[in-house]
């Protein structure tokens, strides 16, 4: 096979720095490279591949819309569109869907629509989203702003303004950054995951949704990374007995293609008008398809599973030698190793299996659906290299 490492690093933007793996198909929880070496995929493609690679049910669905129809415009109707919108209302409550093709598309489109609804109603001053610092929203210059990490920001200023910054798990401090601005939003992510795989505090995050409730300030919840089954709930704020006002979501949803969702509930269903956004590949046919096939198989049991493997690699990996602490819900894993995480990561690979890094922690964010004897493969190379 031509050697399309040296190929990309001549004509890809450098904005990756890859680890030297050349991926050429997969099946399942299995990578391969193009030599035939066998990888475990402890990654997903970060969060993506919900049911790992080419899953024969996401396969059929995504081929057989294939062969129908490959796009349309958002001019006309489509069936795949509109099913998926009414599975992800019914199964959360939501009242209606605005579809995009990523997790800062579906942001972008929760940021307007808070906007709106806040000048709307309380005029054009009112337009501050509060973020929580360590936090990760994506990278158009919007969602970047709304990072809650000056690292992300520093090259690219001027940002968008009307974003704040308040420290995760410290109700009083967002108590006071709201007494002092004009807020139209509060978003956050119940585990940040980039941001080192943090679990929200229940109780933060119950105060949160109240306080916001009283104040009609609308809460946000990007589950880009934590939903579509990853924390063991369909959504991840399914966790904390609350109801955010958006969620945006994108990453697992599509199950390998490319999709944002940004849900509305009914106090902000009408908020945008005709005209007032769009996308033109939004809603697509063949990605809706798939995430039609996904979505109907994150069933009770399901995810009840999900949840069970979740606390099973929580169990095999704590208190082993090199692992300092475990963090996280479900099937998205922080490891917290006295070796640097790149290191890990980089003998991970050399012993085939694939992680993923988050901030100064190993993260795994395995398919939905491996097998426990997959996992226990993985975890114990995971676990001897931690300890090497
Ligand atoms: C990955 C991620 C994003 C950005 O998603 P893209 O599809 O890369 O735009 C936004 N928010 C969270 C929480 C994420 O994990």
């Amino acid at each position: 096979m031509a050697d399309f490492k040296t190929v990309d690093k001549k004509y890809v933007a450098n904005t990756y720095n890859r680890f030297d793996v050349e991926i050429s198909h997969g099946k399942g929880a299995y990578a391969y490279d193009k030599d035939g070496k066998e990888y475990i995929d402890m990654g997903t493609g970060i969060g993506v591949n919900a049911f790992g690679y080419c899953d024969e049910v996401w396969l059929d669905a995504v081929k057989e819309q294939l062969s129908r129809i490959q796009h349309t415009s958002n001019l006309y109707y489509t069936e795949p569109c509109s099913n998926l919108a009414q599975i992800l209302c019914e199964k959360t409550g939501f009242s209606k869907v605005f579809f995009s093709n990523s997790g800062a598309e579906a942001n972008e489109c929760a940021i307007k629509v808070a906007r709106k609804y806040a000048c709307d109603k309380y005029g054009e001053k009112r337009y501050n989203v509060i973020t929580l610092k360590n936090s990760f929203h994506g990278r158009t210059i919007t969602t970047l702003s709304a990072t809650g990490q000056d690292v992300f920001h520093t090259k690219f200023k001027p940002l968008t303004e009307g974003f704040l910054y308040v420290d995760a798990n410290d109700f009083d401090g967002l108590k006071e950054c709201v007494e002092n601005n004009e807020v139209a939003a509060i978003m956050l992510e119940c585990v940040q995951g980039e941001g080192g795989v943090l679990v929200l505090d229940e109780e933060y995050v119950k105060n949160v949704a109240n306080f916001a409730k009283e104040r009609d300030i609308l809460l946000i919840v990007d589950e880009v990374q934590t939903g579509n089954g990853r924390l063991g709930t369909l959504y991840g704020y399914m966790n904390y007995g609350i109801t955010p006002d958006i969620v945006s979501t994108a990453k697992g949803l599509g199950g390998g293609l490319p999709i944002g969702a940004t849900l509305l509930s009914k106090k902000v269903e009408n908020v945008l008008a005709f005209g007032d956004h769009g996308s033109t590949f939004g809603g697509n046919p063949v990605v809706c398809a798939g995430a039609i096939s996904i979505i109907n198989r994150l069933t009770d049991e399901f995810l009840a599973e999900v949840a069970k493997k979740g606390e099973f690699i929580k169990q095999t990996l704590k208190d082993c030698n090199g692992i300092l602490s475990v963090s996280g819900k479900g099937l998205m894993i922080g490891i917290e190793t006295s070796r640097p995480a790149k290191e890990v990561v980089l003998d991970c690979i050399k012993e085939g299996v694939l992680c993923l890094t988050a901030k100064t922690k190993v993260r795994l964010l395995p398919p939905l659906n491996i097998s426990y004897e997959t996992l226990t493969v993985a975890l114990d190379v995971i676990k001897n290299v931690c300890a090497k």
